[in-house]
């Protein structure tokens, strides 16, 4: 688990949530939404340490080290929408191999056909192929 500095801690307890009010040619400021913190940050010389710590809370995810805090910041319920949205990208259909597969299958099936098998036989011999 990440530990917050004392210095760096937001009252909401939830870590700072910073976002640009200014910006201007050397630099931007930044304003806590949940306590009105100020934080500026040089274009030249940034510290990024500090910057990546001030914002820790954009690179917490749901799963792995920082998934506590994420719950914590964002609640269980974001973390299921986000959990949800990773199993729909991993159960999205690849119609592509689908297509592929199934062309092969009836160019073997053709083949076999030709050769004088009947149907049951060949997707007898289809089935001992795919196990
Ligand atoms: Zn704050």
């Amino acid at each position: 688990m990440i530990q917050l500095m004392k210095d760096d801690e937001c009252p909401s307890k939830k870590w700072h949530d910073y976002r640009i009010v200014a910006e201007t040619s050397s630099g931007q400021r930044e304003r806590c939404n949940f306590c009105g913190h100020e934080v500026c940050y040089p274009k030249k010389g940034l510290n990024n340490v500090k910057y990546l710590k001030d914002h820790a809370r954009d690179f917490f995810q749901h799963v792995g080290r920082t998934a506590d805090e994420f719950i914590r910041v964002y609640g269980e319920k974001k973390a299921k929408e986000n959990q949800k949205l990773i199993d729909q990208k991993n159960n999205k259909v690849d119609w592509d191999l689908i297509k592929y597969e199934t062309k092969e299958y009836l160019r073997y099936w053709e083949k076999k056909s030709h050769a004088g098998f009947t149907d049951k036989e060949i997707i007898s011999q289809i089935k001992n192929a795919k196990s």
